[in-house]
């Protein structure tokens, strides 16, 4: 049962969710003192046990918003990245790419955006939306009347899926394994294999992150707290490639995610909502970049809202236009990745290998990629 709608939030942009897109765009608002207030479903904030890497464009935003330093002091200290193709060093490369915890990096936000007297309202569980009246509704029975409605919850989001379509997403043929061990490692460690890849890096001094995808018909569920056992692991991955990471072994905190694929994003507003990071674009994550994507955006929209006068409509138009293009290359890039990180083919792992070796084919890649800013986007 609802009570009366609330209408104490009728100038804020309603944040719903507190993950990486949501508390970014709370800290970017509140830095330019624009109204806002966070929702999200969690009695806490929720960070998974698990690792998360953040390029040089996802490093320029956090810098923006002046957490950066704090991050690196909690995090991995990598500066090196090596590529293995079953257990034989194919290259190395240096790489800038900061290597964290999802606790740490949530943590950091949280605490960047309390400091700038932030509202955020846990146990606030979105439930429906009215378009029209920008009336959003939540689980707990509060309804609330809001300035504008900003999506930031995630890849299974309820706005989306309320305010413009409701596709089931679909297998995409990869599982993720996924765990935090301890462990020594001071570079980013990449194994090719025939039908896997596993990226491990360090998370801060002592623990690493151990992600193991794997090209399998064995559907498994899209969630982070599916549990899966070592003996499992071990059908997935070559014995001598787990033994590089013999702790595996031990950990009862062996999690599998099912990597799911839903519709190109078309658009990143309609009416009195836009969205934000996972809820915007969903992608695959062979390329670390759905976190850092999440992040761009928050401040994107930030700095054309202020530009354009606190005018929304004209905002979202600027938004969708500077967003889509970089959006759906990356999206179609992580998969094309998956496939050439799990090559089979003998004579194809060579070409490969033999590119990845003597070519400037990942420095390529990664400027394309990471050497994005969106300064040179927006134009004031
Ligand atoms: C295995 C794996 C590895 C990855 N590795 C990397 C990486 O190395 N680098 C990288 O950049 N990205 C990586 N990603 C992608 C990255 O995790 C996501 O793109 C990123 O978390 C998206 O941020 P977000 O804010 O959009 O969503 P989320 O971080 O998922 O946050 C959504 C928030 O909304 C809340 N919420 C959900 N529904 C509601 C509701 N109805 N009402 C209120 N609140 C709600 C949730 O509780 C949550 O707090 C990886 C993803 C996976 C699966």
């Amino acid at each position: 049962m609802h009570n009366t709608v609330v209408s104490k939030y009728e100038e804020h942009i309603a944040i719903i969710g507190a993950g990486i897109s949501g508390l970014t765009l709370g800290i970017s608002l509140k830095q330019n003192n624009i109204p806002c207030v966070i929702f999200e479903k969690s009695p806490t904030i929720s960070e998974h046990g698990a690792g998360i890497s953040i390029s040089p464009n996802g490093k320029h935003i956090l810098s923006k918003l002046n957490v950066l330093d704090d991050l690196k002091n909690v995090s991995g200290n990598t500066s090196e990245t090596i590529f293995f193709s079953n257990l034989k060093e194919i290259t190395k490369i240096s790489s800038d790419v900061l290597t964290t915890s999802r606790k740490s990096l949530h943590d950091i936000l949280l605490n960047k955006f309390i400091s700038l007297n932030g509202e955020i309202l846990f146990d606030y569980e979105l439930e429906n939306i009215n378009l029209d009246l920008k009336e959003i509704s939540f689980k707990n029975g509060k309804s609330l009347n809001v300035g504008h409605i900003a999506s930031c919850d995630g890849i299974k989001s309820i706005c989306r899926s309320k305010a413009i379509d409701s596709s089931h997403p679909k297998y995409s043929g990869y599982s993720v394994w996924r765990s935090i061990i301890n462990q020594n490692q001071s570079h980013i460690g990449f194994y090719l294999g025939a039908g896997f890849h596993i990226v491990s890096y360090p998370i801060n001094n002592k623990q690493i992150s151990f992600v193991a995808a794997v090209k399998t018909n064995n559907q498994t569920k899209e969630s982070w707290m599916t549990k899966g056992s070592y003996s499992d692991l071990q059908n997935d991955i070559p014995k001598k490639i787990l033994e590089k990471f013999s702790s595996l072994k031990e950990s009862s905190e062996i999690y599998k995610w099912g990597v799911f694929v839903r519709p190109k994003t078309k658009t990143l507003f309609k009416k009195n909502i836009t969205f934000f990071g996972d809820a915007a674009h969903p992608i695959v994550p062979f390329l670390g970049q759905g976190g850092c994507l999440a992040l761009e955006d928050a401040d994107i929209f930030s700095n054309l809202y202020i530009k354009n006068n606190y005018n929304i409509s004209k905002t979202q138009e600027e938004y969708q236009f500077i967003r889509l293009g970089r959006i759906n290359e990356i999206t179609k890039s992580s998969l094309s990745q998956g496939k050439l990180n799990h090559l089979k083919n003998p004579l194809l792992v060579f070409v490969r290998n033999f590119a990845m070796k003597n070519t400037n084919i990942i420095k390529h890649m990664t400027t394309k990629i990471w050497g994005y800013r969106p300064e040179n986007d927006i134009h004031f």
